[in-house]
């Protein structure tokens, strides 16, 4: 009897032990994607751009003699009424470790096993799994440091081959059409504006991670911090959906190492961030909706969208890496990490605003959010979180830009008011937003509304005032 292998952000045919579990039993193989409510909550932009991934995932199935089903519904009587309509006996899944992903699959699991189905649940998002990690007291890491020197010594299992044929069912059950669920709906500068800058798929990601050793990693541990340099692997999108998978980047990246490349060990220890952050929302989930160290539920943040909020949102703060790096968001769906670190501080500290206001934001407009490295960054920037920037290291976005942008190529790109001959992307930036927002690129460039130097000292009499 067939397997049904539920896709969710693993949308890639190679190093797919699901899959190739499924393929290798010999038996027919039914890949279900299931729009439930986890995937209905999702922010602007990732959704728009898991649509996006799912047409070419479901295109490279085709390619392979097998099929996308498409189910909206609660995941587990979605599944249930493929096991009664396909007879399969068997579900497998990759895992994914957010808390309602975990909480789901949890409950799914047990109710699939209880009805006497086999159901089973494999790695592949990540390289080192959460709860495998373990201090030498038997804890989980709070420090990147020291769960990196433990990993970085773990053999990682070569990536898996690709899967060129899935056997199909005898006849395929329904499915409802990917196009109709509309999942770009409310991502309406989607098509026009993003869409150039996305990179979409697994042959694709391939091509960007052999690209950036060849060419771009042995510079990385200088360039990666150049928002005004093509530095770093942009892999971050893929890696968001599965579409490549961190043991293909690792063993890749490995093999530049022991070339002598000393950009491709720092390239590993970013992709050890990432793991970082999977391993601090699966042992502290409430990393992603509350402050990780209590005692900031004390600090002062302000939590109302303020004017100067809705500054720092539409990219007209007055400071130019800030702004810069928000209209770089808007237009790309990306931003540079240093970027994300600038306007996270600025955001948290000059304007003493909530950091869960910038997290929300972030969650709507970017393509390759990622609910565990996102939280962490965000605590990380604020102070709140584990091995955190201490609150009174704030950065300064003046003197940011001299070191990072010596030229101004970055905020060139991105800043059109009171230029002669404004950047292509710097207008674009006009026509993405809504026109409710009044800007229009004549407009004179604003001033600050928060100066670097004042915010700073305003940040640190908060933090020196705080009662904790
Ligand atoms: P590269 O420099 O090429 O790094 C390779 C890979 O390592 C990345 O693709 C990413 O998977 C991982 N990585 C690198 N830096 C980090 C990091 N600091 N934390 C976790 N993983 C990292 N990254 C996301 O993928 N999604 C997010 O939603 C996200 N939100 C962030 C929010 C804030 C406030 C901050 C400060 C950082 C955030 N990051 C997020 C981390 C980082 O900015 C991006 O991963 C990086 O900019 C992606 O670009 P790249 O793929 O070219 O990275």
């Amino acid at each position: 009897s067939p397997i049904l292998v539920w896709l969710r952000r693993d949308l890639r045919l190679s190093d797919h032990p699901a899959l190739w579990a499924a393929m290798s039993s010999g038996r027919a193989v039914v890949p279900v994607f299931i729009r439930d409510e986890l995937v209905d909550g999702l922010g602007a932009a990732p959704k728009w751009r898991l649509g996006l991934g799912l047409e070419h995932m479901a295109a490279r199935l085709e390619q392979i003699g097998s099929r996308l089903i498409f189910r909206s519904g609660a995941a587990l009587e979605c599944l249930n009424a493929l096991v009664k309509e396909t007879g399969a006996s068997a579900v497998y899944w990759s895992r994914t470790y957010d808390p309602e992903g975990t909480a789901r699959d949890t409950a799914v699991k047990a109710a699939l096993k209880d009805a006497g189905i086999e159901a089973r649940s494999f790695d592949g998002h990540l390289m080192f799994e959460p709860w495998t990690v373990q201090t030498g007291q038997g804890a989980f890491y709070k420090v990147f440091t020291p769960f990196w020197k433990n990993v970085r010594a773990v053999d990682v299992a070569q990536p898996l081959g690709a899967i060129s044929s899935l056997k199909a069912p005898d006849s395929w059950p329904e499915s409802e059409s990917l196009a109709d669920w509309s999942l770009g709906a409310a991502m309406r500068r989607g098509a026009e504006v993003v869409r150039p800058f996305v990179q979409l798929g697994e042959e694709v990601a391939q091509q960007r991670l052999d690209l950036f050793l060849q060419q771009k990693v042995d510079a990385y541990d200088t360039d990666r911090d150049r928002p005004d340099r093509d530095g770093t692997s942009c892999l971050s999108e893929n890696l968001a959906l599965g579409e490549i998978s961190p043991r293909q980047c690792w063993h890749a990246a490995l093999r530049k190492r022991e070339e002598g490349s000393k950009g491709a060990e720092t390239f590993m220890k970013e992709l050890a961030w990432r793991e970082f952050a999977y391993h601090l929302l699966w042992h502290t989930p409430h990393i992603a909706t509350g402050n990780w160290k209590p005692d900031w539920d004390k600090f002062p943040w302000n939590e109302a969208e303020t004017d100067e909020v809705i500054a720092w949102k539409q990219g007209r703060t007055g400071i130019q890496f800030v702004d810069a790096a928000m209209r770089e968001l808007y237009v790309t769906g990306r931003m540079h990490n240093r970027g994300r670190m600038i306007v996270a501080s600025y955001l948290t500290k000059h304007l003493l605003s909530h950091w869960k206001i910038g997290l929300k934001w972030f969650e709507d407009c970017l393509i390759d959010w990622d609910p565990a490295a996102n939280a962490m960054g965000w605590q990380w920037s604020a102070g709140s979180g584990p091995d955190a920037t201490p609150y009174f290291r704030v950065f300064n976005p003046v003197t940011q830009l001299d070191k990072f942008d010596p030229q101004r190529d970055y905020v060139s790109r991105w800043i059109a008011e009171g230029r002669s001959r404004p950047h292509e992307d710097a207008l674009n930036y006009f026509k993405a937003i809504p026109e409710s927002w009044g800007l229009s690129p004549d407009d004179a460039y604003p001033k600050p509304i928060v100066a670097a130097d004042k915010g700073r000292e305003r940040a640190l009499s908060a933090y020196e005032t705080r009662d904790f």
